[in-house]
C-alpha cells in the first residue's frame, strides 16, 4: 500500500520496489571488499547502538562506481534486504529527459516520498546523467537545477532522517565535485569486474538458483575462459546455458550446455557453411594452427580446432588451454612470445604452403595484425631486441604498447626507420619459421584438415594423435 501511494504521489516517474524479490549480501558475489564495506550502512539501520558505538559518522550518501553490470544495483537492492528497510529506485535520466523545471520538482517529490517511507534507502541510478560538472561552455540548465535541488535535499537531510542516499555511476571522473563533499556522496565503494575466484562464485550463484551438474561443470575452466566479464554477463551466460539445456529437453544444465552458451555468447549464432573450396581453406588454417599450438614447446596444448563459422566471427579458430597462473601474472617470456607469432602466422603459411604465393587471400588478415602487435610488444614496449634497445620509441608515461604520434614527432627520423625494420625483421623471421614448420609438417596438417572437413570441429587430443602419426621427427624431437 505503501508503495501505491508514492507511486500516486510521484505521478508516473517509475519506481522499483525490493518486494519482487527481496535481495541479500549472500546474493551478490565476488565483490567481498564493496559488502564489507557496506556493511556499515547495514548496521546503521539495524544495530544503531552498535553503531552509535563504534563512533563512526552516520553515512549520508553513498557512491558506487564502477563499469556496467558489475551488480551496483544488486548491491543496493542487497543493503536493503539486509537491513529489511525499502527500497526506491530511479534512474537519474529520468529527471533529464522532462521538461525544464520538472527535474528539480521530481527530485523535490522524490525526496519527499523517501522521507515519509523512511526508514529508506533511495538508490539513484546512472547519477552521471544529472551529476556531471555544472555550468561550462555545454551548460544544460535543466540539469543544473535538478542537480542543485539534489545537493539541497541531500544537504536538508536531519542527522535523525533514516533514508541514506545511494547513486551508481559509471564514470566518477565527470561527477561535479560539490556531489562528493562531505554530507553528501562521502563514501565511495568502487565496484570492478571479478577477478578469477569472483567470477567462479558469481557462476554458482547463478546455476544454484537451477539445476546443474555439479559435478561435470569445471567452473575452474570456465572461470579461465571468461576473463574480464563481468556479473551481468556472467549471469546471461547462465541464462544462455540454462536455455540450451531447455532445447534438449532436459532439466538439469551440464558443462557442453555451459560451453555452447559461451560460444553463442561470444561469437553469435552459427551462419550456414561456406562452399567446399572455402571450407577447405579454412579446414588448413585451422589444420596448421592446431598442429603447430600442439609441437611449439611454449604453447599450451590446443583444446579445440573449429570451422564452424559465425554471425559475428565468420573465420574458424582454434583454442589452447588458458592457464590461471598467466592470467595472474601476464608476464610472457620472449620465448613465449616468439613462438606466440610463429603461431598466428601459420594460418598464412599454410595458405602460401597449400595455394602458392599468389594464392595467399585475406583470410588471415586479422592474425598478420596480431603478428605485429606482439613484434611492437617485443621491439617497442619491451626493448627486447639490441637493434632498437631501450631507446624512447613509446611515451614514457603510456603503457607503451604503440610508438603513438606524440612519440613519432619527437624521435629522430633515423630511431622510427631502425624500430620499423626490426620489426619487419621479427616478424619475417617469424613467418619464414612458420612456413617451415607448417611445410615439414604439412602431412599432420593435411589430416587434420580432413578430419575437420568431415566433422567441423576436432578436439585436442585427436590434433595430437594426428600429430603423433604424421608429424615431422625433427619438430616431435623438438617438442619432447
Ligand atoms: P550495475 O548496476 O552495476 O550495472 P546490476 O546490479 O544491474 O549491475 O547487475 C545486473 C545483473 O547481473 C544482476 O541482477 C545479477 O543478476 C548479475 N550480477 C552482476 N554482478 C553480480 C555479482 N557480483 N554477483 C551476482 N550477480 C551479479
Amino acid at each position: 500500500r505503501r508503495i501505491r501511494e508514492a507511486q500516486r504521489q510521484l505521478r508516473g516517474v517509475k519506481l522499483q520496489y525490493s518486494d519482487e524479490e527481496t535481495i541479500f549480501f549472500d546474493d551478490v558475489a565476488g565483490i567481498g571488499d564493496a559488502k564489507f564495506e557496506l556493511q556499515e550502512v547495514v548496521d546503521f539501520f539495524t544495530r544503531p547502538a552498535r553503531f552509535k558505538a563504534s563512533g563512526s559518522k552516520v553515512p549520508r550518501g553513498v557512491l558506487l562506481c564502477g563499469p556496467p553490470g558489475t551488480g551496483k544495483t544488486l548491491l543496493a537492492r542487497a543493503v536493503a534486504g539486509e537491513a529489511g528497510e525499502a527500497f526506491l529506485s530511479i534512474n537519474a535520466s529520468e529527471f533529464v529527459e522532462m521538461f525544464v523545471g520538472v527535474g528539480a520538482a521530481r527530485v523535490r517529490d522524490l525526496f519527499s516520498t523517501a522521507r515519509s517511507m523512511a526508514p529508506a534507502i533511495l538508490f539513484v541510478d546512472e547519477i552521471d546523467s544529472v551529476g556531471r560538472t555544472r555550468g561550462g561552455a555545454q551548460g544544460n540548465d535543466e540539469r543544473d537545477q535538478t542537480l542543485n535541488q539534489l545537493l539541497t535535499e541531500m544537504d536538508g537531510f536531519s542527522t535523525e532522517a533514516q533514508v541514506i542516499v545511494m547513486a551508481a555511476s559509471n564514470r566518477k571522473d565527470v561527477l561535479d565535485s560539490a556531489l562528493i563533499r562531505p554530507g553528501r556522496f562521502d563514501r565511495i565503494v568502487y565496484v570492478d569486474v571479478p577477478d578469477f575466484h569472483g567470477r567462479i562464485d558469481i557462476l554458482r550463484v547463478h546455476l544454484d538458483r537451477r539445476e546443474w551438474d555439479a559435478a561435470g561443470i569445471d567452473l575452474h575452466a570456465l572461470s579461465l575462459e571468461t576473463r574480464n566479464y563481468s556479473g551481468a554477463r556472467l549471469a546471461n551466460l547462465v541464462n544462455m546455458a540454462a536455455t540450451a539445456a531447455g532445447q534438449r529437453a532436459h532439466s538439469v544444465i551440464t558443462m557442453e550446455d555451459m560451453e555452447r552458451a559461451l560460444e553463442l555468447e561470444r561469437l553469435g549464432p552459427t551462419r550456414s557453411p561456406y562452399s567446399d573450396v572455402a571450407r577447405r581453406r579454412l579446414a588448413l588454417v585451422e589444420g596448421a594452427t592446431s598442429v603447430l599450438a600442439t609441437l611449439l614447446p611454449a604453447i599450451e596444448p590446443v583444446t579445440k580446432a573449429t570451422i564452424v563459422v559465425r554471425e559475428t566471427y565468420p573465420l574458424g579458430h582454434t583454442v589452447v588451454e588458458n592457464s590461471e597462473q598467466r592470467e595472474l601474472t601476464h608476464v610472457y617470456t620472449r620465448r613465449y612470445l616468439e613462438e606466440q607469432m610463429l603461431l598466428v602466422l601459420a594460418g598464412r603459411a599454410a595458405e602460401e604452403a597449400a595455394y602458392g604465393a599468389e594464392g595467399m587471400s585475406t583470410l588471415c588478415q586479422r592474425r598478420v595484425a596480431m603478428a605485429r602487435r606482439i613484434a611492437n610488444k617485443m621491439v617497442v614496449s619491451n626493448a627486447m631486441t639490441s637493434a632498437v634497445g631501450p631507446r624512447l620509441v613509446a611515451h614514457p608515461d603510456g603503457p607503451g604498447d604503440e610508438m603513438d604520434l606524440f612519440v613519432t614527432r619527437f624521435i629522430p627520423v633515423d630511431v622510427a626507420e631502425t624500430v620499423d625494420r626490426t620489426i619487419s625483421e621479427v616478424m619475417t623471421r617469424a613467418y619464414t619459421a612458420s612456413l617451415a614448420m607448417v611445410r615439414r609438417n604439412f602431412a599432420a596438417i593435411e589430416a587434420v584438415a580432413d578430419l575437420l572437413m568431415e566433422k567441423n570441429t576436432v578436439n585436442g587430443d585427436e590434433v595430437r594423435r594426428l600429430v603423433l602419426k604424421h608429424g615431422c621427427a625433427e619438430d616431435l624431437a623438438f617438442r619432447e
